[in-house]
């Protein structure tokens, strides 16, 4: 492997989002994102950094800084030690939007599986479908975002209607996180709802209520309950979930 890639961090941390909150996860978090959602809280990997950091010892935060860009091989020392450390239960491959690196992912993957058997659990924008398909091989957990343009200020359904066909197709684990906030429009929801039903209405839904920042208002419980509610009517199976590493200190 000659492939090198954009490091921000590796480290090891509670889940905070989705129906896998609470388990131990290994994280790869990646540089470079080509979305620009309103209410992102991971802007310092929007572009490609040139030094990243990994952790030490499992969730010690004992970082040290590397520099960008790093090798297949290094990366996969740093994990190896991570998983030699600690107990996870899954490999989180994150971002910025880890989809952006397919080419590099696509050879990674393979070996990486090889040395560590935990299921590699894909965090995505969801609008990247092409190369899903590139790396779908090696996925177990696809958690996908739908974005409201109302409450991301990003449009792309048809995007998100392929990428939610092939990873229902592949039969991978996939859910569809869906932030809301006090300007979510009910007909943007409905659009999303009606996609998702017309592929697999047993797909789960994550209602993700956004965690509020400067131009993101948190939505009222009265919202709240009846998006899900409305939810229901199109897709068998809608949890609300908020982020809950901001409660834990875990940023
Ligand atoms: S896709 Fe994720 S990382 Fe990229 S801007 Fe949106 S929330 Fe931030």
């Amino acid at each position: 492997m000659n492939r090198t890639a954009n490091l921000v961090e590796i480290f090891s941390a509670i889940q905070g989002e989705g129906p896998y909150v609470g388990e131990r996860h290994l994280f790869l978090r990646l540089g470079g994102c080509d979305l620009r959602c309103r209410f992102c809280d991971s802007v310092h990997t929007w572009r490609p950094v040139a030094q990243g950091r990994v952790e030490v010892t499992p969730g010690a935060r004992d970082f040290v800084t590397v520099t960008n860009p790093v090798t297949a091989e290094q990366l996969l020392t740093w994990l190896q030690r991570q998983y030699d450390g600690g107990k996870h239960t899954a490999l989180s491959l994150t971002g910025g939007e880890p989809l952006l690196h397919a080419d590099f992912l696509v050879e990674f993957l393979p070996v990486l599986t090889q040395h560590i058997p935990l299921p590699i659990y894909l965090e995505t924008g969801g609008h990247r479908p092409q190369a899903l398909a590139q790396v779908l091989p090696w996925v177990q957990i696809v958690a996908m975002d739908y974005k409201l343009p109302s409450v991301s200020g990003e449009r792309h359904h048809t995007a998100h209607q392929q990428f939610l066909a092939l990873a229902v197709q592949a039969g991978v684990d996939v859910f569809v996180k869906i932030v809301v906030d006090r300007q979510t429009q009910a007909s943007e929801l409905i659009d999303a709802l009606t996609m998702i039903q017309a592929i697999d209405p047993q797909v789960l839904v994550i209602l993700q209520p956004v965690t509020p920042r400067p131009g993101s208002l948190a939505p009222t419980p009265d919202q709240v309950l009846a998006w899900q509610r409305l939810a229901q009517d199109y897709v068998h199976r809608v949890r609300v979930i908020p982020q809950t590493h901001p409660l834990l200190g875990q940023l």
